[in-house]
C-alpha cells in the first residue's frame, strides 16, 4: 500500500502542473480509469522544479486512451504508448506495467529484452527504476502516491534503487548511467548500495545496443550539468573502455579546455531554454581528435582542405560503429569542422558567401569556441563578429584591413 501525502505535507504548486496534463487526467477519470502524473515530472515537482515534461501512468489499455483523444497515437510495437498531442506540447500516456517476471526473456548477461505485461498500479511503481522516480500525482485530488519511500529520498538528496541494485542493473545496465545522470543533475548522493556495483557491473554496459547508450549519453549531456556528468562518469569507474566517446574527451589533454568550454556553453544554454543541437555538441566533443588527425595529414603532405575531410572521416567512422552516431548528427559535425578553414580567409568574396552558409551560426559559434580555447587567434573571431554586425561599408573596410 503507498503512502498518501496531500497538498499540505507534499506542497507541490499547482500551477507547474502543465494544464495539458491535467486535462488528459481529468478526461481519462472521468472515464471511470485511474490517471496520474508520474516519474520524473513528479520528482521535479517535489522539488519545486517545473518539469520539462509529463508523463503521464493509466490502468485503460493505449486503445482505450487513444478513443478520448483527437490527436492521439499509438507509438511503439513491443509496448505500446500513446503520444497526445496538444498543440506543441506532447504528453506521453503510459498503462500501468506489470512486474519484470523472472520468465522475461533475457540475454546470457541477464539483461532483460522484453517484457510488456500490462499490471497494477503497484507493480508499475515496482518496476521503476529509483525511489524518487516511482510516485504518482493525482492533479484533481492534488494527492502523491508514494510506493517505495521516495518522499523521504527526496528529502534526504539520495538516489535510492527500487529492489536489489546489482539485479536492477543486470536487468538493464542502462540504469547505471542514469544514476550517474541524476545524481549529477539533481546534485543528489548514491545511496552506497546503489553505488558499490556500479565499477564491478559496469562491462555489461558493453551488451545494451549502442542506441540505447546513445541515447542516454545524449540525455546525460543535455541535462544541464553536462561537465559533472561526465566527471561523475569517471569517478564512478563508467567511462573506461566502455564509452569510447569519453575515453576520446577525457584523455586529450589540449582538448581538455575546449571540451569545458563547450560544455560549458551547452549548460549555459540548455539552463536558458535555449536549443541545443547534437551535431554541435558531438562536434565540440570529438574537435580535438579531428585536428590532431587534420594535422597529421598536413605534416603527411596533404593539402589543407582534403586534409580535414580525411580526418573527419576517420573520426566519423571510428565513432559511427560504437556510438550509433546517426547520420543526421554526423553529417551536421562535418559541416561544422568543415566550415572551420573558410574563417581563415578574408578577402575577396569569401566571407560574404560563407555568410550566406545554412550552417553558418554553428559554424561561427563553434569558431568562437576555439578562440576562446586558445587554439585560433582571438582576433579571427573578433573580426567576424565585426562582419556580420557589420554594415556595407564596414565589411569593405573590413575585407580591406586584412591582406
Ligand atoms: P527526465 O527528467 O530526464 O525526463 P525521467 O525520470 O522522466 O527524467 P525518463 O527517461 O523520461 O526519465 O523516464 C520516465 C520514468 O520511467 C522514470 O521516472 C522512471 O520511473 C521510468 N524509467 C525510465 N527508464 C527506466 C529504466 N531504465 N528502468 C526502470 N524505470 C525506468
Ligand atoms: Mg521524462
Amino acid at each position: 500500500q503507498p503512502v498518501i501525502l496531500g497538498p499540505e505535507e507534499h506542497r507541490i504548486r499547482p500551477e507547474l502542473v502543465s494544464p495539458n496534463a491535467v486535462r488528459v487526467t481529468q478526461t481519462l477519470q472521468a472515464e471511470g480509469y485511474k490517471a496520474f502524473l508520474v516519474g520524473g515530472a513528479v520528482r521535479d515537482l517535489l522539488l519545486g522544479i517545473p518539469p520539462k515534461d509529463f508523463d503521464i501512468a493509466t490502468n485503460a489499455t493505449p486503445e482505450q486512451v487513444k478513443r478520448l483523444f483527437r490527436r492521439a497515437f499509438i507509438i511503439g510495437r513491443r509496448f505500446q504508448i500513446v503520444h497526445v498531442m496538444f498543440g506543441q506540447e506532447l504528453l506521453e500516456v503510459t498503462t500501468f506495467r506489470g512486474s519484470s517476471s523472472e520468465a522475461a526473456p533475457r540475454d546470457e548477461h541477464g539483461r532483460v529484452l522484453r517484457d510488456n505485461t500490462f499490471g497494477e498500479q503497484h507493480e508499475d511503481a515496482l518496476r521503476r527504476d529509483f525511489t524518487i522516480n516511482a510516485m504518482y500525482y493525482d492533479p484533481a485530488t492534488q494527492q502523491v502516491l508514494d510506493y517505495h519511500g521516495g518522499i523521504e529520498d527526496i528529502r534526504a538528496k539520495t538516489l535510492r534503487i527500487i529492489g536489489v541494485p546489482e539485479e536492477r542493473y543486470r536487468e538493464d545496465p542502462v540504469r547505471m548511467l542514469r544514476v550517474v545522470r541524476f545524481a549529477a543533475k539533481l546534485g543528489f548522493e548514491i545511496d552506497p548500495a546503489a553505488r558499490a556495483p556500479i565499477s564491478v557491473m559496469a562491462p555489461l554496459l558493453n551488451n545494451v545496443p549502442a542506441a540505447r547508450v546513445f541515447d542516454e549519453m545524449l540525455k546525460l549531456l543535455m541535462s544541464g550539468q553536462a561537465m559533472a556528468c561526465l566527471e561523475r562518469l569517471r569517478s564512478e569507474g563508467l567511462h573506461h573502455g566502455l564509452l569510447p566517446l569519453l575515453d576520446v574527451v577525457m584523455e586529450q589533454p589540449l582538448g581538455e579546455r575546449f571540451v569545458r568550454l563547450a560544455l560549458d556553453n551547452t549548460d549555459a544554454r540548455i539552463k536558458a531554454g535555449k536549443p541545443v543541437s547534437p551535431g554541435f555538441l558531438f562536434a565540440s566533443l570529438l574537435w580535438h581528435q579531428a585536428l590532431e588527425k587534420w594535422r597529421a595529414y598536413q605534416a603527411a603532405g596533404e593539402l589543407p582542405i582534403p586534409a580535414l575531410h580525411m580526418a573527419a572521416d576517420d573520426v566519423l567512422n571510428g565513432q559511427t560503429e560504437k556510438l550509433a552516431l546517426q547520420r543526421r548528427i554526423a553529417s551536421d559535425m562535418r559541416d561544422i569542422w568543415a566550415m572551420q578553414p573558410r574563417f581563415e580567409r578574408r578577402t575577396g568574396k569569401s566571407p560574404y558567401k560563407l555568410i550566406e552558409h545554412p550552417r553558418m551560426r554553428a559554424g561561427y559559434d563553434f569558431m568562437l569556441l576555439r578562440c576562446a580555447s586558445g587554439e585560433i587567434d582571438a582576433e579571427i573571431g573578433e573580426w567576424w563578429t565585426a562582419f556580420i554586425e557589420g554594415d556595407g561599408a564596414t565589411r569593405e573596410e573590413l575585407l580591406t584591413r586584412k591582406p
